[in-house]
């Protein structure tokens, strides 16, 4: 792509750093920015690096968070014997929409996976193995809330090998069909896992 423009060229080239972003949709969203007033562009920058100064992990979950400890973490409506695992701050973003769920969380960072090269070590589940294990832990159960892949449930082998030696429950959430879904359009991993871990029907 050819640019009249050598200060437009290193913008589009900064956008389509992003993901999902290619040269094409980087320039439409330049133009459009020239198109708007100056502080239009102003307030986009300033918000993009206060973000990135001032955005905090939480210390006990590692939940992105604003402050040390974050609102769930620090909400004394939540339940503290319920501990919900994840991989990332979008999976406790995804079940705190459902609002099904009162109990805490903890974010792991990623999971176990050998081929791209990441082991327990590089998770956040010393943290967890601490926080579970203090004094003043009420923790009784975590939700394994993993991906039903392979490396999920590689993850969640090794950390309720671990955590059942302090005597606290683990389970899993139910992976089944999707509401409205065609039992018929589901694949076989999915139908077979959701026999096994059926509910009761009320
Ligand atoms: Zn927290």
């Amino acid at each position: 792509m050819e640019f009249s423009s050598k200060l437009i060229e290193s913008a589009v080239n900064e956008f389509s750093k992003l993901p999902g972003i290619g040269k094409k949709t980087a320039l439409r969203l330049v133009l459009h920015l020239l198109k708007q007033d100056e502080n239009f562009t102003t307030d986009i920058a300033q918000s993009l690096i206060d973000m990135r100064q001032n955005i905090k992990y939480c210390k006990k979950c590692h939940n992105i968070s604003d402050e040390e400890v974050c609102n769930i973490c620090k909400s004394h409506k939540r339940d503290n014997s319920i501990i919900c695992l994840v991989e990332d701050t979008r999976d406790v973003l995804a079940i705190e929409n459902t609002s099904q769920y009162n109990g805490l969380y903890h974010v792991l960072g990623g999971i176990i996976s050998p081929i791209e090269g990441i082991g327990p070590e590089d998770l956040t589940i010393d943290s967890l193995m601490e926080r579970v294990s203090s004094a003043e832990s009420e923790v009784k159960e975590i939700i394994f809330g993993l991906s039903p892949t392979m490396e999920g449930d590689t993850t969640a082998f090794y950390i309720s090998k671990k955590v059942k030696q302090l005597g606290i429950k683990t389970s899993t959430i139910a992976r089944g069909i999707p509401i409205g879904g065609e039992l018929e359009y589901a694949d076989e991993i999915t139908l077979g896992r959701s026999i096994v871990s059926r509910t009761a029907y009320e």
